[in-house]
């Protein structure tokens, strides 16, 4: 038995974790539209409740984000896409999560003339997008396998009568020849293909349908296109460009940096404890997702935060479909509920206001660790992304590779991505600047991280690392008997254990001579050697043997400079970076902040609709500041609409005389 003892995930399967596929929109196989669209099935057909009409097209693009969202200025590179996109050019746009990337494919939509096609992996996101267009005013609609063939033929109806400004499509109903067809007999204004990363086969959330999208340039030429991701490597990008064939598109790089997420990454030693301390560490009522890689771990800490106090929801793929929707639909309703979930959750989830991404076990890419510390702090305002990482997840996720079905080639890729994120663990530096040097982007120490806030501290570990490495070598040679970390700490601190003496360990020249470092020492050794490819971990109980570098080692020619573990900071010092959008609500404001949220969750819960929906945060910060007195006051209030205005205009007034 080799797993480090005193791991509560040792004994948790890896092959449990769910696929990741496990929220995309299912196939729609035997899809055919309406015979005939005016009279489809013979039904009358509840229609898509959509918001009247209003003529946009043509319109100055600033014109509509004020009329339309409530904005004053586009925002980085939106209006250059903007621009580019209503006069008929592709784009491949690369923004990160929360930068506003569905203005850039809403506004040509809107100004160009005919229908906005949207390509959008997830039903939750296109349900949510789709809310969150029609609260706005816009004609959006979806077409998907949730709604009976009645509201399909409607919304069908309503796009070829030229009235839909937004459509959205899953990749696989768009990739039947019945759908282009009917696509054809209408006028599409541009053509957006949003999480345009999965159109890469190397990344971590390939679906084969985006591969279909390419041909979309020649079945309707002059149709402008976009691809849009959050998720860029160069070579991401490159192959984006390549397979939905846009050579011609004009490329819009943003700065992946989120600055408002703090990251921290700490030791593992008592992962439950150590998570519930952060969140602790929180304000009260922060949301938050936590994010473990079985489902049996899922559940476990979901029960044990709440047995903390903590109001906390299971979410994996094992869970039965309603008990999924009920839990998600908390999150995203009730305010300060914290998702535990594996890596199935989140994506596609639009809730602006998650204050916190935790992590208890290492996720297996950087570009993943981004994509869910991404789902903090949407809205600009401070959020934390926190990690508890040990040497249990080096040795399992080593393992899982090692074990895993693919060829040599697919097995070094995961090793490489998996030497990224061990890097990103166990930096010295700044952990921004290595995030976003990963995505090819060079930056400076942000200070808003932890080893920006606090250095961390280093020392020689060349000497431990001689003894376990020597340890290692005896015995191999002497006994023909290799171990894994938690015995070989024994011997190297002088246990008394029954192995040791069944196996005579004790006799070994090396036994005790580590003593003066303690267990959860030695485990940060040998994680940050193995991290380092100084020792790797082998078989199915993860045996430790001697990589490539360690001979330099065990000659004494190669450094070890070691990290020192810092466990538990995580109640320490947030100072948080401020950014324009967060200033935190003034202390004057604040009864009224709180007045209208209360409003605002009422007025969710009448509709049936997530709060953001309503209003965000910076909306509602923004009226307890100025305290509008007539409806054209609220002109200046930034999300807030002609339509938003129309309908709870009157009604904020109230809150805001009554506070
Ligand atoms: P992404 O899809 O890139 O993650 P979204 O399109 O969901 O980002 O936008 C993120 C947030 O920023 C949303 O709350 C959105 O309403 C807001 N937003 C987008 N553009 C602007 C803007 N020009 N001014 C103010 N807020 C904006
Ligand atoms: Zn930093």
């Amino acid at each position: 038995m080799s797993l480090p003892a005193g791991d509560p995930y040792a004994d948790i399967p890896w092959d449990d974790a769910p696929p990741p596929d496990d929220q995309w929109a299912p196939p729609e196989d035997g899809w055919m539209p309406p015979p005939d669209a005016a009279a489809p099935y013979g039904a009358p057909a509840p229609g898509p409740s959509l918001p009247e009409h209003r003529d946009f097209v043509g319109a100055d693009p600033r014109a509509v984000l004020h009329e339309v969202y409530g904005y004053d200025e586009f925002r980085g590179t939106q209006a250059a896409i903007v621009e580019h996109v209503i006069s008929g050019g592709d784009a491949v746009v690369l923004m990160p999560t929360g930068g506003g990337k569905s203005v850039c494919y809403q506004v040509p939509a809107l100004v160009r003339p005919g229908t906005g096609l949207v390509i959008s992996p997830l039903i939750a996101l296109m349900h949510d997008q789709v809310d969150a267009l029609v609260a706005n005013g816009v004609r959006a609609a979806y077409l998907n396998s949730t709604q009976l063939p009645g509201e399909r033929a409607a919304v069908e109806r309503a796009y070829l009568a030229g009235e839909l400004d937004l459509l959205y499509v899953a990749p696989e109903r768009l990739n039947t020849e019945p759908m282009r067809r009917f696509l054809e007999k209408g006028t599409l204004s541009v053509i957006a293909i949003d999480e345009a990363h999965c159109v890469s086969q190397w990344g971590h959330d390939f679906r084969p349908d985006y591969l279909g999208l390419g041909d979309l340039a020649e079945r309707f030429p002059g149709v402008p296109r976009l691809a849009l991701t959050a998720t860029a490597t160069p070579a991401t990008h490159r192959e984006i460009t390549e397979r939905l064939q846009l050579p011609r598109a004009e490329h819009f790089v943003s700065s992946f940096d989120r600055p408002n997420i703090q990251y921290r990454i700490e030791a593992k030693t008592d992962p439950r404890r150590q998570l519930v301390g952060f969140i602790k560490s929180q304000p009260a009522g922060a949301a938050g997702i936590v994010y473990a890689l079985s489902r049996k771990s899922v559940e476990q800490t979901a029960e044990y935060l709440r047995g903390q106090g903590v109001d906390a929801l299971p979410y994996h793929a094992g869970l039965d479909a309603s008990v999924r929707a009920a839990n998600q639909s908390r999150f995203l309703r009730d305010d300060g509920v914290v998702m535990v979930a594996t890596i199935a959750f989140g994506m596609g989830i639009d809730k602006p206001d998650v204050r916190f991404v935790a992590h208890i076990d290492l996720p297996k890419s950087v570009e993943g660790y981004y994509q869910e510390t991404g789902r903090a702090g949407r809205d600009g305002d401070p959020a934390v992304a926190w990690m508890a990482y040990g040497l249990g997840d080096v040795v399992q996720q080593r393992r899982m590779i090692d074990q895993s079905p693919g060829d040599r080639s697919y097995k070094i890729r995961l090793g490489q991505h998996l030497d990224a994120m061990l890097g990103l663990c166990e930096t010295v530096g700044c952990r921004r600047q290595n995030l976003l040097d990963y995505f090819g982007e060079p930056s400076q120490p942000c200070g808003n991280c932890d080893t920006c806030l606090e250095a961390p501290d280093t020392w020689d570990g060349l000497v431990p690392a001689q003894k376990l490495l020597s340890t290692i070598v005896r015995l191999q040679r002497e006994r023909n008997q290799s171990f894994g970390a938690g015995h070989l700490i024994d011997i190297l601190r002088g246990a008394s254990t029954d192995r040791i003496r069944q196996q005579s360990h004790d006799t070994l020249s090396t036994y005790g001579l580590g003593a003066d470092l303690s267990d959860q020492d030695w485990r940060s050794v040998i994680r940050q050697l193995l991290a380092r490819g100084i020792l790797v971990a082998r078989g199915e109980y993860g045996t430790l043997a001697l990589g490539e570098p360690a001979g330099g080692v065990l000659r004494g020619e190669t450094a070890v400079p070691l990290r020192r573990d810092i466990i538990g900071r995580a109640g320490g010092t947030p100072r948080v970076r401020k950014v324009s959008a967060s200033e935190a609500v003034a202390e004057g404001d604040r009864d009224l902040f709180e007045a209208l949220r209360e409003w605002r969750a009422s007025v969710a819960r009448e509709l049936g609709v997530p709060a953001y929906i309503v209003f965000g945060d910076a909306t509602l910060r923004a009226l307890a500041e100025h305290r509008p007195a007539s409806l054209g006051d609220l002109d200046g209030i930034t999300g807030i609409g002609a339509k938003k205005r129309e309908a709870y205009g009157e009604a904020v007034l109230e809150v805001v005389a009554a506070g």
